[in-house]
C-alpha cells in the first residue's frame, strides 16, 4: 500500500501541485485546508506523514502540531512563509520533524518527505535492548523480568522507548506524562527517571537504556 501524506494547506494551487508531485513519487495524498478539520482526520485516518502549513484558516499550525504530538508520533513537516520564523519554531519545541520555508520547489518537498520517512522509519526498527512493553497492562519486561513500574514510570519509559535517540526536555516529558496539566516541577521528572533507571539497572546493571543529556533532558538508546 502506498504511504499516505496529508497536505494541510489553504493555498489551493500549491496544495494540488504538491499532491501531483507526491503522486508521481508514488505517494497517496489527501488535502485539508481548514485547520479545524486536521485533528479529526489524523485520528481517523492515521496518515504516514503530515505537511502542515503554519498559517491556516480555523486554527494555526502551531496549535495543531502540539495537539497531534499529544497522541501521535506521526512525522510532521512544518511549512512556513518566513525563514526567520524557523528559529522561533525550533525554540518552541513543537516536536515537528522538519521545517520548510516558502517558496519551495515541490521537488524539494518530495525529497524532504522521503528523507523524514526514512529517518523516522529507522527509528521504528526495534532496537529494544531486551525491553518489551505492554501499554495495556502497564507492564515492562527487561530480558523477561518484570520491572514492576509505577504508572508514571511506565509512561515515561514507554514514551522514550517509542522515540529512540530523540532527546526530550523535562518540560516535554511532563507535558506527555501529565495530561491534566497540573503543576509539577522539573525535579519530579528527575526523580521518576532516577527510580526508573534504578529498576532497569537492577535487572541489567551493565546496560544503560535511558541516557541523561546534561542540561537538556533524556533519551532512550539501546546499545
Ligand atoms: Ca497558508
Amino acid at each position: 500500500m502506498n504511504q499516505h501524506i496529508l497536505i494541510v494547506e489553504d493555498e489551493e494551487k500549491l496544495a494540488s501541485l504538491l499532491g501531483d508531485y507526491l503522486k508521481q513519487a508514488g505517494f497517496e495524498s489527501s488535502r485539508l485546508e481548514d485547520g479545524l478539520a486536521v485533528l479529526p482526520f489524523v485520528r481517523q485516518r492515521m496518515p504516514d506523514l503530515i505537511l502542515l502549513d503554519l498559517m491556516l484558516p480555523g486554527r494555526d499550525g502551531l496549535e495543531i502540531c502540539k495537539e497531534i504530538r499529544g497522541f501521535s508520533e506521526v512525522p510532521i513537516i512544518m511549512i512556513t512563509a518566513r525563514v526567520e520564523e524557523i528559529d522561533r519554531l525550533l525554540g518552541l519545541e513543537l516536536g515537528a520533524d522538519d521545517y520548510i520555508c516558502k517558496p519551495f520547489s515541490p521537488r524539494e518537498v518530495v525529497a524532504r518527505v522521503k528523507s523524514v520517512l526514512r529517518r523516522t522509519g529507522e527509528h521504528q526498527a526495534p532496537v529494544t535492548g531486551g525491553l518489551s512493553l505492554d501499554p495495556e497492562r502497564y507492564q515492562a519486561l527487561l530480558h523477561g523480568q518484570d520491572l514492576e513500574l509505577t504508572a508514571v514510570e511506565f509512561k515515561l519509559l514507554h514514551f522514550l522507548f517509542q522515540n529512540p535517540g530523540r532527546i526530550y526536555s523535562r518540560t516535554q516529558l511532563m507535558d506527555r506524562i501529565y495530561s491534566d496539566q497540573r503543576i509539577v516541577s522539573d525535579r519530579t521528572i528527575d526523580s521518576h527517571i532516577k527510580k526508573l533507571r534504578k529498576k532497569l539497572s537492577a535487572v541489567a546493571p551493565d546496560q544503560e537504556l535511558i541516557h541523561s543529556i546534561y542540561g537538556v533532558g533524556y533519551k532512550f538508546e539501546a546499545p
